[in-house]
């Protein structure tokens, strides 16, 4: 019946994404496998609830008012090691550094959002890599396939997504400890809120369809498997499957907005993922890369606040600049991450827009992966401590170093 309603107006249903094209597929194998691992999700419990869902809402309307900052950040590719004590605490300590740089020199809140518990799904440019002049299936995440290069490791497996559950709801058990326990960021302790809000790309809708529950209090849809999803530059089409999924969800919602983005498509992308208009509903991050974004930011900023939303503005200073090393590795370079987060504040501010914060690649972690910075890191010494699943992470330093220049930058 749904089938002869015009597109658009049909029903939200957490299944209605098969209906569009998804890009990104994780080529799942045609046996009941992929069956099982869904019906298995479905019986599981959330991992956030809606509670929480509406209370990083309103926090996050207070960002896109001016009244605070988001620091959004953490692995670009989770991996399936357990969570641990010891690393979710350096973790936390790195937010507590970079969320009191904010509040002490901006006296303005600060939002602590981790790329954390379910981080776990890759889109790659091409569905294949070639190894020893051999083409393999890419690599796609912990989510979907194992990162040796050989066709075994490679093929998609469809219980990941319940290995993915299970270490989700292993970190945001140490989260929630951590935050009862007192640990360490404003608002965020007791009433069993986690120590940091989660976030992750919503890629694998296979995973994020069975975690999404409708909850009879807030008379709503939740996806329990995050507080915060978003969708990523390659599958942010208005009429794909990734954005039909989001639209219909009462979490906030993220949209990279890459430099191919035009004002008339991020209205109409606006328009699907806040048709309410609601302050702090949408989170766009804009990946523009440090040479290109004062001269396509500004219009995109400006067409949105015409169309009537607030969004949350974010800068991604992190995918638009990554450059291969001589050695063959895959890096980025601070003076170029620094210069884009400047250049975000003034074209957003020229734009009649807020800044809302951050969204960074970054571990607590002592690794030698993106070079530059105070720390002197330099490509020689990349492959030292080079330990990312994917792309590189700002170390801790270069962390705290970025956060400082972008709040110094804010105070002009
Ligand atoms: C990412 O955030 O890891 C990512 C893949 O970003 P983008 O979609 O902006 O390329
Ligand atoms: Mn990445």
């Amino acid at each position: 019946m749904t089938g002869s309603w015009p597109r658009d107006r049909a029903p939200w249903h957490p299944a209605s994404w098969r209906r569009r094209p998804a890009g990104q597929p994780p080529g799942w194998p045609q046996d009941d496998r992929l069956r099982q691992a869904r019906d298995q999700l479905a019986a599981r419990p959330g991992l956030v609830t809606a509670q929480e869902v509406a209370t990083l809402r309103r926090r996050l309307a207070d960002v896109a008012w001016g009244r605070g900052l988001v620091i959004q950040m953490g692995d670009c590719a989770e991996t399936f090691a357990p969570a641990t004590p010891t690393g979710i605490g350096r973790t936390l300590e790195l937010f507590r550094d970079v969320t009191r740089t904010v509040e002490e020199r901006l006296a303005l809140p600060a939002l602590a959002v981790g790329r954390i518990a379910g981080q776990f799904a890759k889109p790659r440019s091409s569905p294949t890599e070639e190894i020893d002049g051999l083409p393999l299936p890419a690599f796609r995440g912990f989510l979907v396939n194992d990162m040796p290069p050989d066709a075994i490791a490679r093929r998609p497996e469809p219980r990941r997504m319940l290995w993915g559950y299970e270490h989700a709801a292993r970190t945001l058990f140490l989260l929630r400890r951590a935050a009862d326990e007192g640990l360490p960021l404003r608002g965020h302790w007791g009433d069993g809120l986690p120590a940091l809000w989660t976030s992750h790309e919503a890629l694998v809708l296979d995973y994020e369809e069975p975690l999404t529950r409708w909850d009879a209090d807030a008379d709503a849809w939740v996806l329990t498997s995050t507080h915060l999803p978003w969708t990523g530059e390659r599958t942010r089409h208005p009429d794909g499957a990734h954005v039909r999924f989001l639209a219909g969800l009462s979490n906030p919602v993220g949209c990279k907005v890459g430099p191919a983005m035009t004002p008339g498509e991020i209205v109409r992308l606006a328009g699907t993922l806040d048709p309410g208009r609601d302050p702090g509903r949408l989170v766009l991050i804009s990946r523009m890369g440090a040479d290109r974004i004062e001269e396509r930011l500004p219009q995109l900023v400006e067409a949105v606040r015409a169309a009537g939303h607030a969004p949350v503005w974010l800068c991604d200073p992190m995918h638009g600049n990554t450059v291969r090393a001589a050695g063959g590795h895959k890096t980025r370079r601070m003076g170029a991450v620094v210069a884009e987060t400047e250049a975000f504040v003034r074209s957003v501010c020229r734009a009649g827009g807020r800044p809302g914060g951050l969204h960074l690649e970054s571990t607590a972690e002592d690794v030698t992966e993106c070079v530059g910075g105070r720390c002197g890191i330099s490509e020689k010494d990349l492959p030292r401590a080079y330990l990312t699943a994917c792309d590189p992470r700002l170390n801790a330093d270069q962390t705290k170093e970025t956060v400082e220049r972008f709040v110094d930058q804010l105070k002009r």
